[in-house]
């Protein structure tokens, strides 16, 4: 059984306590890996790492940052194919996903922020007889936590930002996923990285993240999760002052009108409603359908949903894989129950399956359920896997008042040929991001984030730069 470890001081390092978690490979539902256990013994060996990099790091060349992480982000290219077989293993979705999605993005993240530092500038405010600069400098050693549904993508997505402005970082992956980070802390030695720049901690949320984000020396934390566990963490940052950029759940709607592209919009469904088992943040969960097309749209949806093949990850033709753990199938499974005592009607799905071959994996079937008021928990809790409900609406107005019903505020998809529609619907409505005729279309550039319980904060671009260090203003006077 591959046993993985700690990355600390530049080293692989076994856990002090000795404690190991185990790793499952969901598609068929046995363990093939452990994980350390990680202690405060070992956040203290990382956090003193992390602690003697800093001034060097910081004070390192932008032009040298650049070139090693550059370096990572040829390496993450250099190992594709095993990266995206480890990720596809360790989580459950399909190779194909892994090959397109999930570690292209990963090299692309590190690639992004090592060209973006190197044209990053700051603000001059000139005034009579002085003038302004803004220092934008490192904050410290700060730290990562990262979910398992986009591994290795959504762990890059926060550390390469941390270094390419010179903090150090101490960086906590999924407990569930935790296979790709521990093979990029490997690339890390290949690159160079100077050693304590960054430390990889494995183990439970509970125990090494809350020590994580409880440590007075940590001084800003970054974090992509579940809204109660955002919550958490919001409160004792805010309790020791520490910066906190909080990417949480989310309840997306999909807002559908009769003058859309009915063909690309019904493509793009299937997507927004599914992909990656429908464990993505910014899945569309909620389809709300202009009553004029809502029977056809119905017949159409349920009719491909029903052919989408779920089984064996590796298999090219595998539209949906496992989700990632049983407790979480478990999960989606007791929110199917609930969605027919709250009134509901499953169109199709609502089971477990066992796929030939793979009959011990955690696969769920994709789900469809009609007849939900807005109010019901189905309809406004995050249940974060392969359940999609659909209502329907006969204004704009309703359709606006049902996509804002919610305590969450992270994307929207809003599908019209309508472009004064468009417009009013972008501003009216209170998510973090707005797609119009598109769904998960990103430019690294653009402020990512949620709104309300989904958000607090803004990653990505010029945003994720800012967040990553203090700002200092310095004024002279010249006369
Ligand atoms: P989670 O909140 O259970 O765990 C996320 C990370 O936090 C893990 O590394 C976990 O070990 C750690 N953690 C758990 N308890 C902790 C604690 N008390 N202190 C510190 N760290 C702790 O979330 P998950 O189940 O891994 O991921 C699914 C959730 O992530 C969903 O709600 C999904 O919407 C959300 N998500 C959001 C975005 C976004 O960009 N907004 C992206 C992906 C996933």
């Amino acid at each position: 059984m591959k046993r993985i470890g700690n990355y600390i001081n530049g080293r692989i390092h076994t856990p002090l306590k000795g404690g190991y978690i185990p790793v499952y490979n969901p598609a068929i539902g046995e363990q093939y890996a452990e994980a350390p256990d990680s202690t405060q013994e070992d956040l203290d060996l990382a956090l003193a790492a992390a602690k003697k990099a800093f001034p060097i790091w910081a004070k390192t060349s932008q032009e040298e940052r650049h070139k090693i992480l550059t370096r990572l982000a040829d390496l993450i290219d250099e190992n594709f194919e095993n990266l995206a077989k480890a990720e596809c293993i360790d989580n459950g979705k399909p190779l194909w996903l892994t090959q397109r999605v999930d570690i292209p993005r990963a090299s692309a993240n590190i690639r992004f922020f090592a060209n973006a530092i190197t044209q990053y500038s700051s603000e001059s405010h000139k005034m009579e007889k002085a003038i302004n600069y803004t220092l934008r400098e490192p904050i410290g050693v700060v730290a990562a936590i990262s979910p398992w549904n986009l591994p290795l993508y959504l762990f890059t997505w926060k550390i390469a930002p941390a270094l390419a402005v010179g903090n150090t970082v101490i960086a906590k992956p999924s407990e569930v996923t935790p296979m790709t980070a521990y093979l990029f802390s490997e690339l890390c030695i290949l690159a160079g990285l100077p050693p304590g720049v960054l430390n990889i901690l494995h183990g439970n949320g509970a125990s090494i993240g809350a020590a994580l984000t409880d440590h007075p020396e940590i001084k800003a934390i970054s974090f992509t999760g579940s809204t109660k566990v955002g919550r958490e963490i919001a409160i004792k940052a805010a309790g020791s002052f520490k910066k906190a950029s909080l990417e949480m759940g989310g309840k997306n709607a999909n807002v559908i009108f009769a003058d859309c592209d009915y063909d690309k919009m019904l493509k793009t469904t299937l997507r927004s409603s599914f992909e990656n088992q429908g464990q993505i943040c910014l899945c569309g969960s909620r389809i709300l359908v202009e009553e004029s097309i809502y029977d056809r749209f119905k017949k159409d949806f349920v009719d491909r949903v029903g052919k989408l093949v779920v089984g064996n990850p590796m298999n090219k033709n595998t539209k949906l894989g496992a989700l990632v753990s049983e407790g979480h199938m478990e999960k989606v499974l007791s929110y199917v129950a609930l969605a027919k005592e709250e009134g509901g009607t499953i169109l199709t799905g609502g089971e477990r399956v066992h796929p030939k071959g793979n009959e011990n994996g955690w696969f769920v079937a994709p789900t469809v359920v009609e007849g939900l008021g807005p109010e019901t928990r189905c309809n406004q809790e995050e249940i974060f896997g392969p359940v999609v409900t659909i209502m329907s609406f006969k204004t704009e107005e309703e359709a606006i008042d049902l996509a804002n019903d919610s305590l969450y505020g992270l994307s929207c998809s809003v599908w019209t040929s309508n472009i004064s529609r468009a417009h009013q619907l972008a501003a009216k409505i209170d998510t973090g991001i707005v797609w119009i005729n598109t769904w998960l279309k990103r430019d690294l550039r653009t402020p990512f984030g949620g709104m309300k319980g989904s958000g607090m904060g803004r990653e990505g671009g010029l945003e994720a730069l800012r967040f990553f260090t203090d700002p200092k203003n310095v004024c002279i006077e010249y006369e």
